[in-house]
């Protein structure tokens, strides 16, 4: 009887700082089961094997930045039959979305010696902007056992099982104290996808909004209950503007705190 075949899974990074890639790679326990069920078939950073597509499923990483990014994700989508996007380059546009606010050719002739050498677009847009997406992974890096779940899910057909929740909730979780009643310090954790297991606050840090904006954030309600705390309108935008900062709702906050 013939071996049914494997699916066939493939890793694509765009402008990314390959943070996410390594999450995979970094999932030593599991990544002998993960190969035994997949074949790992297009994947740069960890391999110069390359098998050519079509593939079950594309994991991709990275913001469109470029004229080439905007067209090579079609060509990813068109090869892909499942597609998740991971990280915050790839779900929001990534830190280098903060040119999305500026005038990035303002940028280019500041940074780079001879300038008329850089093909860039004008903006940092995620994948989801230019083709359909089938789950997008949060996270700046995401997190690697949501990750094995997700692939998993694929494996099995279902919805992955990722809480839509916030920080917060993993903080109770946790049984950690909230360094924001306890102590006054800042905390973007009632607007911010779970998903990090709440790090920050157990090391008594406010959380600084890695893996994005919740499924129903408030972020005018936190903004308010910083601004009692002490916080300048000017820090507020700063830290709407960060991983995260041309997610919709993080960006219309930090737009409220602008002038
Ligand atoms: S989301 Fe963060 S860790 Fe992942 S590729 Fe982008 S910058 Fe790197
Ligand atoms: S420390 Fe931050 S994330 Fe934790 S409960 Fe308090 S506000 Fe929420």
């Amino acid at each position: 009887m013939a071996t049914p075949r494997k699916p066939k899974l493939a890793v694509w990074k765009f402008s990314s700082c390959d943070g996410c890639q390594l999450s995979l790679l970094d999932c030593e326990d599991e990544l002998l089961d993960l190969a035994g069920e997949l074949e790992i078939s297009n994947f740069p950073e960890a391999s110069r094997a390359l098998v050519k597509g079509p593939y079950d499923l594309s994991l991709v990483e990275g913001s469109i930045t470029t004229p080439n990014d905007a067209e090579r994700i079609h060509q990813v989508r068109r090869a892909s039959k499942f597609l998740v996007t991971i990280g915050a380059c790839a779900t929001a546009g990534g830190i280098q979305a903060l040119r999305n606010f500026k005038d990035v050719k303002e940028f280019i002739s500041i940074v780079y010696a001879t300038p008329a050498y850089i093909s860039t677009l004008g903006k940092s847009t995620p994948i989801a902007d230019h083709v359909r997406v089938d789950f997008e992974l949060r996270g700046c890096p995401i997190n690697k056992h949501q990750l094995v779940e997700v692939i998993s899910a694929f494996l099995h057909g279902r919805k992955p099982n990722t809480p839509a929740h916030s920080v917060c909730v993993e903080c109770k979780r946790r049984g950690t104290v909230c360094v924001m009643v306890a102590h006054g310090t800042p905390c973007l954790g009632p607007v911010t996808h779970a998903g990090c297991g709440a790090i920050c606050p157990s090391y008594s840090r406010g959380c600084y909004g890695c893996f994005g904006p919740m499924e129903t954030p408030n972020t005018k309600s936190l903004s308010a209950w910083w601004l009692g705390l002490g916080v300048q309108g000017q820090d507020l935008l700063r830290v709407f503007r960060s991983f995260n900062a041309y997610a919709e709702p993080f960006r219309k906050e930090s737009d409220r705190h602008e002038n």
